[in-house]
């Protein structure tokens, strides 16, 4: 027994960067499209599921190049770090992972897992007991003992949620073929992190300890993602053999040179920075950040653009999973941000999210393509992207998404929970309750107030 789906009618879309072709049918059978344009209605048999898409517009799903699919859209690091545990993050990372198809998002990168829950998760996925985009994966993230965007709140030596620490080369050999056993699509490194007293993030890794991951992961066929959000790591990643990198923040000349010269992939991934710059104030986030973080999208987005006229492949990433970019609400959004800050048509931000996301999946020229022997993730969108890519962020806009050769349904109404015991921070108080601050006594001397 086989599925098919037909779609009819629909401008498509191909993922290529290539003009929309007007009313163009596609035909799809299990997980493969088998037929594009006039073959595609010919070919299908009689119980094929039709779509008519006339006057909507039909186009590869989204790829989804870095998100945190077990995070459960985390407030703080104290809640990432220490308020989550095992089975229970397990059972919301199932909960939450429809919400991304729900949004159009058929494939997605998640480099690294509450728990080393990674693999488990694609598997539980790919085996239909959840339902989920599918997914590539890492397991954890390797950090020095500096630590990364957590600082001090990672330990020196051992793990804890998504880190584990390697702090020799022997221990960063050893890490990288424990998780490739375990079932790594991708090696994660935290190629920057905070210290107290330096604002922004400094390479806590030297170019020779990234040579090390890299060497050791690709004797074994296995890439490498970094998280560099500054200009030296972003160079020393491209000139160790990093395959994939996530932020590349403020990338200089030499960065931008290594990256060309490796043939490394850039995912900005400036949904988060610009989410908090944006729309922080709505949710009582980073009073203060959003010039820093507008500074910063704007300083990487020029660097970013001369990397897309070089050839480098630019990802689109959400980094979903933080209560800034919570799950199915803002996969689309990266796109925006290309074709503002970087200047692209809404195609060529398309293809990023489409095609180039293949780089991430590991099926590049198979995945986020619409022709015939690709994947069968496609999706009928009421609107026209090629205009406005815009009309991908609201779900309403949604037709029809059809992952792994099958329509998904649409109609279900959005789920919906309440709160587990202890999954928040609790604060006793908001701020400190002084005797003045309970209306007791009055300003006292030397006090400011
Ligand atoms: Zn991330």
């Amino acid at each position: 027994m086989t599925d098919e789906v037909l779609i009819t009618g629909g401008a498509l879309i191909d993922g290529t960067g290539s003009a929309p072709q007007p009313a163009t049918d596609v035909l799809t059978r299990d997980d493969e499209i088998v037929a594009v344009g006039s073959d595609a209605t010919t070919t299908a048999s009689s119980d094929a599921t039709r779509i008519d898409a006339t006057g909507m517009t039909v186009m590869p799903g989204l790829v989804d190049a870095h998100v945190h699919c077990t995070f459960d859209d985390v407030i703080s690091n104290d809640e990432l770090f220490f308020h989550r545990e095992p089975a229970t993050a397990a059972l919301v990372t199932g909960f939450n992972l429809i919400k991304l198809l729900r949004a159009g998002v058929t494939s997605a990168l998640d480099p690294d897992t509450l728990f080393e829950m990674g693999p488990a998760v694609r598997d539980a996925v790919a085996a239909g007991v959840i339902d989920g985009p599918r997914l590539s994966v890492g397991v954890q993230a390797l950090l020095t003992s500096v630590g990364g965007t957590a600082g001090r709140l990672i330990p020196d030596e051992g793990d804890v949620g998504y880190a584990r620490v390697v702090n020799t080369p022997d221990e960063m050999v050893t890490w990288t073929r424990r998780h490739i056993k375990a079932g790594a699509d991708w090696i994660k490194i935290h190629a920057t992190g905070r210290i107290p007293n330096h604002a922004g993030e400094l390479p806590v890794w030297t170019e020779d300890e990234l040579r090390v991951v890299c060497d050791t992961a690709h004797d074994l066929d296995t890439p490498v993602s970094a998280h560099c959000r500054d200009a030296a790591s972003t160079e020393r990643a491209a000139r160790a053999g990093v395959d994939l990198i996530l932020h590349g923040s403020f990338m200089d000349e030499a960065g931008l040179e290594a990256i060309v010269d490796s043939g490394a992939a850039l995912c900005p991934t400036f949904t988060f920075l610009a989410n908090l710059a944006d729309y922080g104030e709505a949710v009582g986030a980073g009073v203060g950040m959003q010039d820093i973080f507008r500074g910063e999208i704007d300083a990487t987005g020029e660097m970013m653009r001369r990397a897309f006229d070089a050839g480098v492949p630019i990802l689109c990433g959400s980094e979903s999973g933080f209560a800034l970019t919570p799950y199915g609400h803002w996969h689309a959004r990266e796109m925006e941000v290309f074709v503002e800050v970087l200047g692209l048509t809404p195609l060529e931000a398309i293809t990023c999210a489409t095609a180039n996301g293949g780089i991430a999946m590991r099926r590049p020229g198979e995945l986020g393509l619409v022709a015939e022997g690709c994947v069968a993730d496609l999706l009928v969108v009421d609107g026209d992207p090629a205009q406005d890519v815009t009309v991908l962020a609201d779900r309403r806009n949604l037709h029809a998404v059809i992952s792994r050769g099958r329509p998904v349904d649409l109609d279900r109404p959005w789920p919906e929970r309440g709160p587990l015991p202890d999954e928040h921070v609790a604060g006793w108080a908001q701020s400190v309750l002084t005797r003045e601050a309970a209306g007791l006594d009055g300003p006292v001397p030397g006090s400011g107030s």
